[in-house]
């Protein structure tokens, strides 16, 4: 697993100083599942466990893509709340679940307290959600929900233009984490909502995928239906 592996050096936005971060080598890596949420799974490793960078000097956390964004007001909070209480913890080498787990945590209290957007902090939970699963913990099913109510805050009052999630993407993951948790009919009007989105014509697969699970979305509705009529 070792070499699926190599160091990154990171500068720190908050404290200027640097530190290391393992990363995974994407184009080793081999595609074992696609999952209906999006998860994809690898056979060898779970990119998960290193999707989150911590700062050991302050504590600063944050998924890679979003890490080098902090404006002024956002470096206040972070030093008021989080800062000056860290105590210097290492997340730079192989990471075990726990330390993966301790990383998304961080993550996640860092995005609240600098009021990090709806769609950041429904792909964290997503994400913690997915490590769950991969581990066979309950609370997968936990984070699913916060992403779900996440997401669904995004859609309806957030920009997504520029973001690391666009706005197709977020009402399929409303209308997915809506069936999986039974509600087949909102399912089906989220769904809706991306086959008649104007950027739904660039992207093909997703276009795809959403007619399929609209499919199955409609199917459990009538069987559910069907047995609640035949009471
Ligand atoms: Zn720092």
């Amino acid at each position: 697993m070792e070499q699926l592996l190599y160091d990154k050096t990171i500068t720190c936005p908050v404290c200027r100083r640097e530190f290391t971060s393992k990363k995974v080598r994407t184009r080793r890596l081999k595609i074992q599942e696609k999952q209906d949420d999006l998860n994809v799974i690898y056979r060898d490793i779970n990119p998960l466990y290193y999707q989150i960078f911590v700062c050991p000097h302050c504590g600063y956390s944050g998924s890679e893509g979003a890490f080098g964004e902090i404006n002024v007001n956002q470096k206040r909070l972070f030093d008021e709340q989080i800062r000056y209480k860290w105590k210097p913890r290492e997340y730079g080498g192989v990471r075990t679940p726990e330390e993966a787990e301790e990383c998304f945590k961080m993550a996640l209290l860092v995005a609240q307290v600098i009021k990090r957007p709806q769609s950041y902090l429904g792909n964290l939970c997503l994400k913690l959600a997915w490590f769950y699963r991969d581990i066979n913990s309950p609370k997968e099913a936990d984070f699913l929900k916060h992403a779900l109510r996440h997401f669904e805050e995004s859609y309806q009052n957030e920009h997504l233009e520029g973001t690391s999630v666009d706005e197709i993407t977020v009402a399929y993951l409303v209308g997915e984490l809506n069936r999986r948790f039974g509600k087949y009919k909102d399912a089906i009007v989220w769904y809706s909502k991306v086959l008649e989105h104007p950027m739904i014509k660039h992207n093909r697969q997703l276009q795809l995928k959403t007619r399929e699970q609209w499919r199955v979305a409609k199917e459990q509705f009538d069987q559910v239906k069907g047995s609640s009529e035949a009471q």
